[in-house]
This record gives structure tokens, C-alpha cells and sequence, in this order.
């Protein structure tokens, strides 16, 4: 039974297993693509499981009681993703972050941090290392995860209004208890925090001010995303997004802001201060302003397969190639082909009329492949 369960979880999402080359040479720590986007940044999927079932992410419908979650064998083990991470690093990556599903369900997600925070990029440096999660957990864990050497936190938070929150989570979750996660956070030294809202027309949206005037002036920045087409069970419609433009307006209307310029290149937020000295907040408009054209981000899913675009049907499989023996150089190998033949840009297509779904091919979820 087991094994049955193994075999068809793993027939998810096609997955190649790369190839490597027969002549290569060390990775050099630049790798582009075939738009020129060199390769920056890796978002590593530690658990497909959450406990929260946000409609937008993983409707309760779909992922039900019945639905077959990744068994514990197909996981990528700590030691398996930091050889990975050590492969990316030597490419290129300076930035890795842990997402999930909910990454604190790991278990013992402390010392994959203490394993990743000793990687050091090609200039000598520490690497950005940091953590997506919905901040249930945060409370409990923000100071381990802080001593094992995690740089930053960005923790999701759709609403201040705790029975829209609890709506939109679908597990009946507190707002309080976030909160009290951001605060734990900001107490062990994590800083700037950044709180993800995705903004859903007729949902939330009402709750764009209130979340801006709690955040206003507390160091945490507040990134507005507009609610996306990803994966294949949200049910999105268009008229569910709610265009970063008009979610600045409506702020505007409240409060003086002046734009600020992008600090790092592939930066998804457009930043914008608040002018009497407040802070900042981001605006993430991955529907009406495609950021295609800079993006320097893979995904490794939960069980090893290698994304290279959010939208993507398909992944490599790197798993098989950790656990057919091959070394790290091998592995570094067989990245740097996946990487330069990259042509994805999913999101500026999207808005072009005459572009047609991938045929017929499911695309991959975001719990799996990491937010
Ligand atoms: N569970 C963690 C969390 O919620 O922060 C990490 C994983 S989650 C998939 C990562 C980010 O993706 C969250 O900020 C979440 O709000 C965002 N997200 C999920 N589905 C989305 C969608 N359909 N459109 C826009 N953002 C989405
Ligand atoms: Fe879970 Fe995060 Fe997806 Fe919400 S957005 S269901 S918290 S993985
Ligand atoms: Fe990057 Fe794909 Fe998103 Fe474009 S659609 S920004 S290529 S992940």
C-alpha cells in the first residue's frame, strides 16, 4: 500500500531527470538564461503540508482528508537539499529562501537553517537566507530559527479584521495569534519584517487601509500581491484581481507616498515610502505588471524537482540524480544546461491575447513548489 502511495505521488508532474553533460567545466558563478536573466535566487519547498487551506492556495475541496500529501520518503532530506543549495550557490545564488507549504511544520526545520547559513557565495559571503510562512508557528519557533542563523522572515497575513481572516484561512485561525508571531519575530532581531497580503477582489479588499494603518510606522513592510492564476484548483477569475494601481489609489487617498527605486535587481515588489517618515510598503503585480523580464528565481519542490517558472508543468528531476550516486560537481553539471535553456515568462505572455494554456498539462501548485 505504501509503495502505491510512493509511486503515484511521485508521477506528479512530469520531471525529466537531467542529464550530465560528458565534458564540463566548475561552475563559475554567473549562469544565464536564454533571456540574459542570470540565476539569483532559490526557493526551496521543505513540506507540501499546510494547516491552514487558504482558497487561494489550497481550497478545502480539493485538499480534503482524502488527498495524498507526499509520503516522508519522497522528502528531500536536509542533507540531499543542502548539497543542492551548495550547487546553486556555486552558479550564482545568493538568496535562498525556505517556503512550503508551511515550512514551520517541518520538523526540526532549525537545523536545515544552521546547515544552509554555513553555504558561502562565490564572493566569500553569507548567503541572504530567509523563510516564508503564516506566522501560526512563529511564536514558538522565531528564536530557534533566529540562533540557527536565519536572516529575515516575511510572514502572510490577508486581513486585520480576525472573522475575514478566519474566513480566508479556512481553518478558522486567529489574527491575534499572527500577530503574536510577528511581534516573537521581531523580538528575536529578525528585521525589516515583511507581511504578504494577496488582495482578492470582494474579499479583502476592504481590508487594504486597516492593514496599512496597522503596519504604518511599526518598521514591518506591508507587500500587497495581487491574487494569481497559479496552479489548478483556485478557481481564479480575473475579476477576483484587484490592480496594484488601484490598491496605491486607494491608499494615496489616506496618505502621502513617494515611489522609492528597486534596491536589487529581480526585486518582485515596486516599493513606495510613506512620506511623512512612516515606512515603506511594496506593491507585487505579478497579473497587471509582469516581472518576467528580470526574474532570477528557481523552485525546488518537496520531493526535488527543479521549477524554473511559478507556472511551470513540468520539472527536472534532481532527486534522481542525489540518490543514482553522482557527485557534487556532476550535480552542478547537469544545473547548468536546465538553467541556460530557461525561457519561461509565463506572467508576460499571460496578458498577450493570442496565448494559449500549456497543452493541456496541469500546472504545478504552489503549496508544492513553494510560494
Ligand atoms: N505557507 C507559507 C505562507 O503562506 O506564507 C508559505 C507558502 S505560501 C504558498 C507563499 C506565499 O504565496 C504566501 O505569501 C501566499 O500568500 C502566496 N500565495 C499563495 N497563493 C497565492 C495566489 N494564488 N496568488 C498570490 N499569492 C499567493
Ligand atoms: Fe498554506 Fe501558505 Fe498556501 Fe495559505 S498560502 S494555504 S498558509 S501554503
Ligand atoms: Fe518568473 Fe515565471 Fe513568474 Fe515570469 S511568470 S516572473 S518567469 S516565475
Amino acid at each position: 500500500m505504501g509503495e502505491t502511495i510512493i509511486a503515484l505521488a511521485d508521477l506528479r508532474y512530469a520531471a525529466p531527470v537531467p542529464q550530465v553533460p560528458p565534458t564540463w567545466s566548475a561552475p563559475s558563478g554567473h549562469l544565464a538564461d536564454r533571456l540574459h536573466r542570470p540565476l539569483r535566487d532559490l526557493r526551496i519547498s521543505v513540506t507540501d503540508r499546510c494547516n491552514f487551506r487558504c482558497s487561494y492556495c489550497m481550497p478545502k475541496e480539493v485538499f480534503d482528508r482524502d488527498y495524498r500529501f507526499l509520503p516522508q520518503t519522497s522528502l528531500l532530506t536536509f542533507e540531499e537539499i543542502t548539497r543542492l543549495a551548495r550547487a546553486f550557490v556555486a552558479h550564482g545564488v545568493t538568496k535562498l529562501r525556505l517556503t512550503g507549504g508551511e515550512p514551520l511544520l517541518r520538523k526540526g526545520l532549525e537545523d536545515l537553517v544552521r546547515m544552509l547559513a554555513e553555504l558561502r557565495g562565490a564572493d566569500g559571503q553569507a548567503l541572504d537566507l530567509t523563510l516564508t510562512t503564516n506566522g501560526s508557528l512563529l511564536a514558538r519557533k522565531a528564536q530557534a530559527l533566529r540562533e540557527a542563523g536565519l536572516k529575515r522572515v516575511t510572514v502572510s497575513l490577508d486581513a486585520m479584521d480576525d472573522a475575514v481572516f478566519r474566513r480566508m484561512n479556512d481553518v478558522d485561525f486567529p489574527v491575534a495569534d499572527v500577530l503574536e508571531g510577528i511581534r516573537a519575530a521581531q523580538h528575536a532581531g529578525f528585521g525589516p519584517i515583511k507581511v504578504n497580503m494577496v488582495v482578492k477582489r470582494g474579499t479583502n479588499d476592504h481590508e487594504i487601509v486597516p492593514m496599512a494603518k496597522h503596519f504604518r510606522g511599526s518598521g514591518v513592510v506591508l507587500r500587497f500581491i495581487e491574487y494569481m492564476d497559479v496552479g489548478a484548483t483556485n478557481g481564479w477569475r480575473m475579476d477576483e484581481v484587484l490592480p496594484s494601481a488601484q490598491v496605491l489609489a486607494r491608499l494615496r487617498e489616506r496618505w502621502a507616498l513617494d515611489p522609492l527605486e528597486a534596491t536589487t535587481m529581480g526585486e518582485t515588489a515596486e516599493r513606495w515610502r510613506y512620506a511623512d517618515g512612516a515606512g515603506e510598503i511594496g506593491l507585487i503585480s505579478s497579473v497587471t505588471q509582469a516581472f518576467c523580464r528580470d526574474c532570477n528565481r528557481a523552485r525546488l519542490s518537496t520531493e526535488g524537482k527543479l521549477f524554473t517558472c511559478l507556472f511551470a508543468t513540468r520539472g527536472h528531476d534532481l532527486r534522481a540524480l542525489l540518490r543514482s550516486g553522482h557527485s557534487d560537481d556532476e550535480i552542478a553539471a547537469a544545473l547548468a544546461p536546465i538553467w541556460s535553456e530557461r525561457a519561461d515568462r509565463y506572467s508576460e505572455l499571460r496578458s498577450q491575447a493570442d496565448h494559449a494554456e500549456p497543452g493541456g498539462e496541469r500546472r504545478v501548485e504552489m503549496h508544492y513548489i513553494g510560494g
